[in-house]
This record gives structure tokens, sequence and C-alpha cells, in this order.
């Protein structure tokens, strides 16, 4: 220190000569020239300070033309004549001084300065590194122009300064031009690549590559600035002490962070690990912006223990080699910081280790003392910092240092209260969902509190049951304390413990805003407040400290709950996961484990929801349905579990009277409108005065009730339930429905349009009004005024006329007393003119009158079965192909699988169905000219619902499953790789860009399906979860496939973007393993039901003919394929019982298969359908040609 002082107040001598040049410089360790003397010499304004050698070109100036830093000096030599050499590990510099005099000060300052550091530096940095690690955190480097130089220089923004060097070389060698303190920076920008960096002394104008790179040098150069403008008050006074000046972990110089509760001051680099080891380990301030944690005592305890004494207990062993320092990476300083404070694999031992009782004591004895090293011993070597002392009065340590007044005693336990006592073993075993740091939230303020409980909250609690406390949230640990002077908590709530948090609605007890805490081990606490707004602090406060980092978008909803849940959903039942859930009003959105996406499950459409005690009532196992997927929520707790449930309940029944607050439809339409039309639909078309009739009140009442309670799961039933009775139910919700079917809002000019003359206008008044409405509103009005058109399709035999309709529904849906005839207007209008205002199309239109056809032949045909259910689907299906004689209607029950369609179907037609014939039902997308075989339970409803208007079922022979199944059975591997040709449905700007098709390699594994752009290629391009591919079999022509064996593939990810690609393979055979193996690991293996199978068992017929399956088809055009088939058909090929099966293979691209069999002296090549050879044998395979 005495150097640096005297270095500096010899800084302002100049070295001054006349002439030429002042300095002159060689490579390092290269003997100068001889000619040396006679070089001429520049006048330099010369500054030397603890840190660098700078030469300027004036006294006056700020910046330097030249620095050496101090710790890259090797030695001073004189070399004669008032001269002087400077050399450094590369470099030498020389000088000359006005006199010997001077020469020998300024020369005998530097060695000193020189020595100092090397004595240093044995201590403290190692000599080998390299001189740029000085510079231990370098933000940003790189080269920019600088106006005013011909060159690029070399710029590193490091702390709070920005250096210049002339080039990388120079930065590398540590020898710089200039450096400009931060503190007195501003940075301006100028144009696309320009900024500047303005000082009071001089504006640095400077030009990066490109604008991103600008933006990127702005930002360093700002980040800067805060750094160097940061309080540097509390970092000075820590320095104080010699110890601290250097990192407690690797040794760079100014350390400015620092572990409150470790003691020890750490640099910007070791922080960040230290930050990764979590609060309980090591808590991590900044010296320079953490203002307010920096007590008195704090200091003052940093200051008697910091890095000195903090190093001789936690670094009392450490091994040479396992030693960081400056210039160590990031993964070397983790390594030594876990093992140092984690594991405390250094530390000196206490000689109490091991024996809890004496520690404890001993802790209590110390804390009384001055002897702070005592203590952290004592405590990081396993003393309790909060065990009993045996004195009520002082019951622990902290009570006995505060009665004692060692504040500093004090000031260290209190922040080591909560710390993990190193472990060796700790980490790798204890690791469960919690390795997760948790973001660090501070909070505090006064909340009142109850006690708490272990059931759910149901009544309300006065205000008399709450204590007023003061809590702290800090270091993922939330505090409550008696009051705002107590030091030690009455109790506390760890973050990671908490499961859920419940913001109660206002005034759900006797405090305005409260809310609850839920913790793991089946307790709640509740808290209360007066004041809204610090209420909603401290949940959004809580929350974020709980909530995973990966699901914190959570945060950003207004929920009334919040926290995590095991579920099981999608393909993977097995195992149940952990999810992220928050519910705000009726929507669940939810982070699965398997997705870093969130997902939102809205509840008031949930297809069906199974109340846990109804559906399983062993386990806490609870499914919410939801197309596309459902969803089962496992409670592995009591206590939170029973309040999601009552919470998600409530969100997904009615909530209110207003069709808005309805349970609804996918197509927004409330479930109990939708039920009533369906039900009408089915069974009350024909029915005569259908709505006029009034029904029995009494049944009407308790039918309504039932739907507003729970419209889901009300089941309408031809004989159960009569159609007026459900008519005059639907019209009763409609006359008591809240804010009306047309809104009170728009009401008026709905009755204002009806009296509109000019029938133009008034199409186009009611098309405004109906657009206006909200989507729950218009949707229904819709369904409403659609079935009131089909009803009055059947007036000839209901009686009930648009006219007749429009009676009853006027006053019914305005709500009024029947006395406005304008109220029947409007509904008469709307059905007459039903296509027009609704934008019906052609097709829509069509498919209505098909199912008003199927309707009627069915009534005809006399639903005598009696078994009808109400929400069932009428559609039509076909047989074989699409054509009108093939067509059949057919009622489809939610619970209907593919397969029991197929036999419906076929039993309709009375089609007996043979063994080996695989009778599928087809989704054939005329659009994209593919077709899929629906799996055989496969649910046939959800389809038939996601089909487009150019969609259809067919039911027919699956011509190559045998194939597939054989194919199956003898693979080797249950994964499938190969080459295909693949291209991709591009949408740039709307516009079809097309690809065209590209070999590309496939894998495909029991989970997804692989894109490489090479076998060779170690990384997939693509990836694609299979259960998220739907495969359909064609590929359109118009896109030119390379052959007609090929794939069309949609895919849909959880956020339902679509993608839509096609695959061609070379070959039938391909084709269909790699469809066969698309099958395998979409149906979990289970690709064609056993023999066994329920539905089949009692429909099949034995045939004991040999199979008359043809072969598939070979390659060539449609009609070559048919000829093909028709060939094998008419040519059914057996094998007599002399000849034997040796083998088969596959010959080229031609898909039929050969079997060489042997007959009598010779090789034969035939052709044999495939389910013969299985059922020969297929030993001797490999001998085959
Ligand atoms: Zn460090």
């Amino acid at each position: 220190r005495v150097g640096s002082e005297h270095a500096l107040s010899s800084a302002r001598k100049p070295i001054t000569d006349n002439t030429q040049r002042g300095w002159w410089l060689t490579k390092a360790n290269q003997p100068l020239p001889s000619r040396y003397s006679s070089y001429i010499y520049q006048k330099r304004w010369v500054k030397l300070d603890a840190d660098y050698l700078r030469y300027f070109d004036s006294e006056k100036d700020t910046y330097s033309k030249r620095f050496i830093p101090v710790t890259s000096i090797v030695r001073v030599a004189s070399i004669g004549d008032q001269k002087f050499e400077v050399i450094t590990n590369n470099r030498t510099f020389a000088f000359r001084a006005e006199s010997d005099a001077d020469r020998n000060e300024w020369m005998r300052t530097l060695q000193q300065m020189v020595d100092e550091r090397k004595f240093k530096g044995l201590n403290r940095i190692s000599l080998f590194q390299p001189p740029t690690s000085a510079l231990d955190s370098v933000d940003k480097c790189g080269l920019l122009e600088l106006r005013g130089f011909k060159n690029k220089l070399y710029v590193v923004v490091a702390g709070d300064k920005v250096f210049l060097y002339k080039n990388a070389e120079d930065y590398r060698q540590g020898i710089g031009i200039t450096y400009i303190e931060m503190n007195v920076g501003n940075v301006k920008d100028v144009d696309r690549r320009g900024f500047d960096l303005t000082t009071p002394y001089r504006i640095f104008s400077f030009s990066a590559d490109s604008d991103q790179e600008k933006d990127e040098w702005v930002e360093a150069m700002q980040q800067s600035i805060t750094e160097a403008l940061s309080n540097s008050e509390v970092a000075e006074r820590i320095w104080l002490v010699e110890a601290n000046r250097f990192c407690a972990d690797c040794g760079s110089p100014k350390p400015d962070w620092a572990s409150i509760n470790l003691c020890v001051v750490i640099c910007k680099r070791c922080a960040g690990e230290h930050r990764g080891l979590g609060p309980s380990i090591t808590k991590v301030r900044s010296l320079k912006m953490d203002r307010k944690v920096w007590t008195e005592e704090l200091i003052e305890l940093f200051c008697q223990v910091g890095n000195c004494v903090a190093n001789q207990f936690w670094a009392a062993n450490v091994p040479p080699s396992e030693a960081i320092h400056v210039a160590s990476g990031s993964q070397e300083r983790r390594r030594f910081l876990i093992a140092k404070y984690k594991e405390g694999k250094y530390r000196r031992y206490h000689p109490l280790f091991g024996n809890q009782e004496e520690l404890n004591k001993a802790l209590c004895a110390t804390v009384t003392t001055s002897d702070l090293a005592e203590t952290q011993s004592l405590v990081f070597c396993g003393a309790e910092v909060s065990c009993f002392s045996g004195d009520p009065d002082f019951p622990n340590p902290i009570a006995l240092a505060e009665q004692a007044g060692q504040k500093l005693q004090m000031e260290f336990l209190l922040h080591n209260k909560n710390s993990e006592i190193p472990q060796v073993e700790a980490g790798s075993s204890e690791e469960k969902h919690y390795s997760v740091i948790l973001p660090s939230v501070t909070h505090n303020g006064f909340l009142h509190k109850t006690p708490s409980m272990a059931k759910l909250v149901h009544e309300r609690k006065s205000r008399e049951e709450f204590s007023r406390r003061w809590c702290t949230l800090n270091d993922s640990i939330f505090s409550y304390y008696e009051n705002d002077r107590n030091a030690v908590p009455n109790g506390e709530i760890k973050m990671e413990e908490i499961v859920c948090l419940v913001n109660n609605p206002p005034d759900t007890h006797g405090f305005e805003s409260t809310f609850e805490v839920y913790i793991e081990s089946e307790r709640l606490y509740l808290f209360g407040l007066d004041n809204p707004e610090a209420i909603r602090k401290w949940v959004k406060s809580i929350a974020k400290s709980f909530i995973h980092p990966r699901a914190d978008e959570l945060l950003s909803y207004d929920f009334e709950r919040i926290g995590r849940l095991q579920y099981k959903g999608g393909l993977n039942l097995e195992r149940a996961k952990e999810g992220w859930f928050a519910l705000a009003q009726s929507v669940l959105y939810a982070f699965f484990e398997d997705s870093d996406k969130e997902e939102a499950v809205h509840l008031k459409k949930l297809q069906e929801l199974c109340i846990p005690g109804c559906c399983f009532p062993a386990k806490r196992l609870w499914g919410l349905v939801s197309l596309p997927r459902t969803l089962y929520i496992q409670g592995e707790r009591k206590l939170d579990f029973l309040g999601w449930v009552a919470a998600i309940q409530k969100a997904a029944g009615s909530s209110g009277d207003t069709l808005s607050e309805q349970q609804l439809t996918e197509s927004d339409i409330p479930v109990i409108v939708d039920r009533c039309i369906d039900y009408i639909t089915q069974c009350g078309l024909t029915s005569e005065g259908i709505y006029r009739k009034s029904g029995q009140n009494s049944k009407t009442t308790s039918l309504l009730e039932m739907l507003r309670k729970d419209a889901r799961r009300v089941r309408l039933k031809e004989g159960e339930h009569h159609v007026d009775d459900v008519s005059n139910t639907l019209k009763r919700f409609f006359r008591d429905l809240g804010d009306g079917l047309f809104t009170k809002e728009f009401c008026q000019d709905w009755l204002k349009a009806a009296a509109v003359e000019n029938e133009e206008e008034k199409v186009s008044q009611y098309r405004h009004l109906l657009s206006s409405l909200p989507v729950v509103n218009r949707a229904t009005v819709k369904a409403l005024i659609n079935h009131l058109y089909r009803v009055q399709y059947f007036s000839e035999m209901n009686q009930m006329n648009t006219h007749n309709l429009a009676i009853v529904f006027g006053p019914t849906l305005f709500q009024t007393d029947g006395k406005d005839y304008k109220a029947g207007r409007v509904v008469e209008d709307l059905i007459s003119r039903y296509v027009v205002i609704f934008s019906v199309d052609e097709q829509e239109m069509r498919k209505q009158q098909d199912e008003i056809q199927a309707i009627i032949k069915m009534r005809i045909a006399g639903s005598s079965s009696g078994t009808q259910q109400a929400g069932d689907f009428i559609c039509t299906v076909y047989l074989e192909e699409k054509k009108t004689e093939a067509e059949q209607h057919i009622k489809i029950p939610a619970t209907m699988t593919a397969e029991e369609l197929t036999f419906e179907i076929l039993d309709r037609r009375k089609i007996e169905t043979k063994e080996k014939e695989y009778w599928s039902c087809f989704e054939v997308n005329e659009r994209e000219e593919a077709e899929r075989p629906l799996h055989y339970s496969e649910k046939v409803l959800p389809i038939l619902h996601g089909l487009g208007t150019d969609s259809y079922l067919v039911v027919k022979k699956q011509l190559s499953m045998e194939n597939m199944l054989i194919y199956l059975a003898s693979r080797v591997s249950d994964s499938k790789h190969g080459m295909m040709k693949f291209r991709e449905e591009r949408n740039v700007l709307g516009l079809g860009l097309s690809t065209g098709f590209h070999d590309r390699y496939f894998i495909l594994n029991n989970s997804c399906l692989r894109l490489y752009k090479e076998v060779r290629s170690h990384r997939p391009e693509k990836e694609w979860p299979v259960k998220n591919l739907k495969v359909y079999l064609g590929i359109k022509k118009k896109l030119r496939p390379p052959s007609c064996w090929g794939f069309t593939v949609f895919y849909e990810n959880e956020k339902h973007e679509k993608q839509q690609w096609y695959l061609c393979c070379d070959t039938q055979m391909e084709l269909r393993e790699w469809f066969a193996s698309f099958l395998y690991v979409q149906n979990g293996g289970n690709v064609w039901p056993s023999e066994s199978s329920k539905v089949r068992a009692s429909r099949t017929q034995q045939d004991s003919r040999l199979g008359n399956i043809s072969l598939i088809p070979l390659r060539g055009n449609e009609n070559e394929m048919r000829n093909s088939v028709a060939a094998f058909a008419a040519d059914p090929l057996t094998v007599s019982d002399n000849q034997s099966a040796l083998g088969f293979t596959v010959q080229g691209a031609a898909s039929h298969w050969l079997v060489a069999s042997r007959l009598l002296g010779g090789w034969v090549w035939d052709k044999i359908p495939m389910h013969e050879i299985r059922r020969r044998e297929l030993g001797g395979v490999g001998e085959c040609c």
C-alpha cells in the first residue's frame, strides 16, 4: 500500500526530451538493437498508478496513448543516459527521464510495485495465467470502427470500464491504448450502425458491423455505466480489510459480490455460481447494488469474519489440484464451490463434529462471546441455530446472543437460520423434483392470520379468529413474527412445501381479502387484510416463489387457485406426472411435464367430468374429458385435492342465468339447448303441435332444474321424457334467460329491424345485429333457428309452420307478454330467410336435407327398438364406395366404435364376413385423395364431428391387413427405418410454396418419427411424436408423387398448430411396412382385434374354404391395379400337399410374393397367397433363391 501511494505521488513527473521519439518498443526478450541509443525521443506525459503505467500527449489529456498494466511488468532496467526500460512478458518499452536522479526515482517506484505484485501473485494468482484475465469480467469484446483511427480497434467492455486496444493481439498481451471510466460516460444512438460514447472530455464515435451488433454494444456499454454508477461505499469499507480485496474463492481482484451468510466477498463470476447452489447454502448479494441489506452490523461482520476467517474454516484443506483461479471456467468453479460449501469437503472439522448435543451446547455458550470464528465452525459442523438452550427466557442461541449484547453473533445466526449444513452425500440422492432453484422474491408487511388447519374452510371466519402478524418472504421462506421488532419468527413456510395457493373471492371471511396457502403436509394457512391491493401483491409474490419457473406464464392470469397436481393424460396412462395448474374463471391452464407450452382446458366445454367417488371410488383419480384429450387428475394429498375438485366442479357448471355462463358444447351452444334440440330432432319433428303444446308443468320444472344443475349428465330418452315436456323446457329456458337470447342491449334494435319495409335493408340489418351478438348468443340463435327451420319443414305432419312457430317463439325469445307483434315478426323473418341471414351454403344445406331425409326414413321404419338416445348423430356411411345405392344412414351413439359401425353396416346389408376378410371403416378425404382406415377401437362420433365437408366414411375391406399382420409378426425390431421421399406443404404468406419430393432417411420408434437429411446424419432434422400424427394412405395427384405408394400425414401439436406433409415409398411393400409400423406404434401393438373380440365373436361366420382375399395389387395405375386384382381373384392358387414351401422373398419393386417351391427335380417360381404361407410353416427360410 505504501508502494502504491508512493507511486501516485511521483506520478505527475513528466519524462521529457526534445527529440523525435520518447519511447521505443521491441518484442519481448529480443535484445535491443545496438542503434538503440541513436533513437530520438518525444516528450510524453507519463502517469503511474496502482494498476497502470500510462502515457499521454500532454498533461491535460484524460485519455492515454498507451497503457501498460503494472501486473504485466516483469522488471525495470537501467540502460544509461537517463534512460530505462520497462520489460513485460512480450515487449520492452524504453523511457528517458530528465535526469539520472529522476530516472532512478521512476525505476525505484516501478520496481517496488512490481515486487509487491509478485509477492501477492505468488499467493493469489498463478503466474502462468494470461495477463488478460486481469479483466475478470469481460462483458463484450470485438472489433469496432472508431472515428479518427484508420484501422478498426479491438474494444473491450469490462466492468465499469471500456478498454481500447490496437488489435486483438495487443489485447491478449494486455497492452492497450486507453480506457474510459464509464461513470462519466453516456451512450447515444447515432444511426443504424453508429453510436457515440460521450464523456466530458471527448466523444468516441463508434461504428459497428451491423445494427444488431450495434445494439449489443450499446447495451453492454449502458450496463457498464450502471455498474460504474452503482454505489461503492459499502465495497470500499469492506475492502479496507486486505483479505476482502480478492475473491474468497478464485482470487480475482476487487470482488464486488458477497455471500451474506457465509461472510465471504466474491467476484462476479463466482457469485453466478454461488447463486446456482441455492439460498439455503449461500445468499448472494451485491456490495454495490443491494444497498438495503448492508446494515452496519453486516458490514462489521464482514470486516471481522470476511474472507480471511471464512477461508480458514472453509478452505482449510484445499488440494492445489482442485483450487480455482482467476481464469477458471464456470464448470470448474461450480465443481469447486459445490465441494467447498455444499459438501464442506475442505472445511476444518470441529472437534465436536458428530455430537449434536455437545455442538448445540457449545453454540449456546459461544454466541455470548465475541468468538465469531468458533460460531462459524460450530454452525457449519452441525450445531443447530434454533436449538433449545434450556432457558425458557432465552430459548435459543439467537436470544442468548441478543441478551449478551453480541450483535454480530446475532447477525451471523440470523443469516444462517435456515442454512443447510454441508453434507458430502447431499444432492444426488435427495434431488427429488426440487433440484430446481426457485426465484428469490422478497416481500414483507403485516397480515392477519388464523392458526393453521387440517380441513378445508367451509364456514366464514370472523375477524376475531385472526391475529396480526409481521410477515416476510425472503430467500424462499415465508416467516411470520409476533411483530416487526421480533427477530425470531413464530413460524415459517418453506416455498418448496407449498402445493397450492388460493385467492378467495372478496368478503369470504371477516377481512375483505383473504388467501389460503396449502402445504405438502396437509395443512392450510389462511391470511387476510382489508387491503385488496396488498393481498394481491402477497399472492403474486408467493405464487412467483413456489411455481416452477418453467410454468411462470401461469402467473399472468388472474387466477383464483394455482398449484401443482399429479396428472395422467395422452397415451401413457401408467405413470402419473407432475403438472402446474391455474384456475381462472372457467379456464384451467396447465403446464404439463412433457411440454413447455401451456394448455387451456375450457371447463364449461368439457364433454364429461367424472367426479371422484363416482367413477374412481377407490383411487383419487379424476377425469376431465375434453377434446382432443382426456385428462386425469390425481390427488396426492387430500386437502388441496378436495379444494381443486370443488373449484373445478363449480367452474365446469353453470355459473349464472345468462347464455355464456352455461355449460357449452364445442361449438359454443349451451349444452341445455343442444340436448333439447337434439331430442326434438330425433323424436319430435313429426309430433303434432310441437312447441305449441305445453306439456306437464311439474315435469318441465324438474327437467329444467336437472338440466340447469348439470346438463352434461342428463340423457333424454324416448319413453322417459315426453317431447312436449322437452320442448316446453327449452322454451322456459329461453324465457327465463337472464339477459335474453338477443340481449337487453340489442333487443329493441331487433324489434325495430322487423319493422323495416325494404326487404334487403331488413336482412342486412338482421345480419348486422347478428354479428354484434356475443359469440355464445350468436351460435345459439343460429342453432335454434336452424332447428325451427327443420321443424317447419315437417309442418304437414306437425302443423307447425313458420308463422305458428313465430307466434310461440316471438314472446319467448324476446321475453315480451305477446303484445308486441314485432317479436313474432323477427322470428318469422329469421326462419323464412334462414339461408340468407345465416349465410348457409349449398353444401351445408344439402347435408341438412340428407339428415332430414334420414330422420324421416327412420321414423317411418319405426323406432320400435325404443332404445334411442337423444344426442346421437345421424350420418351417412357408404359401403365399399361412394355412390347413392351404397349409402346407409346410421345413428352414431357416443360410444360406438369403428368396429361396431362396420358390423352394423354389414349386418344391414346382410353381408356375411369370412375369415381373413378385414372389413374396416375408412375415413376418406376427397380433397386430399387420401384415406385412413380407422382403428377398430376408435370412437366414431368425434371423428364425424371433425370431418370436413369433403370427407366421408366408407366401410370396405382392408386389403393389405393380412400382409401387414404377417410383417408385424415376423419383423425383428419394433422400430422401422429407411429412405422415403419427403415433401412439405409450406405456406409462405399464403402462397403455397411447393418444395418437391426429396430423399430423406426416417426412423420410426415406439414414440416418434425422426427425419434425417441423410443416412449418416447424426442429428434428426425434424422429429414428431407419433401420437400427434394422422397417417392417410394416398397423395393427391396434383403433387405428382414419384410413385403411387404414398402417405399424406397430418401433424397437430398440443397447441393445435397444424402441418401437412407427404411421404412416398418406392415399393408397395415398403408402404405397407411403414403403414403397419405406424398402426403398431399408434395403437400400442394392437392393430387388429383378436378372434375373441366381443363384436366379432357374435358376428363372424366360420368359413372353411381357403381364403379368397386377393393379393395386393402390383405397382401401376388404377386400372392396372384393378386388373391385377381381378387376375388374382380369378386365379385362386392353392398349394398342393406334395409341395413344401421353403421360403420366400420379394423381387425388386414388384409387390407380389414369389414362393420358391420344390417340385420334383427343379425350382419353380409360383405365386401363393400370403396367408397360405403362414398356414404352412415358415421354417427353412433362408434358402430362398
Ligand atoms: Zn471468484
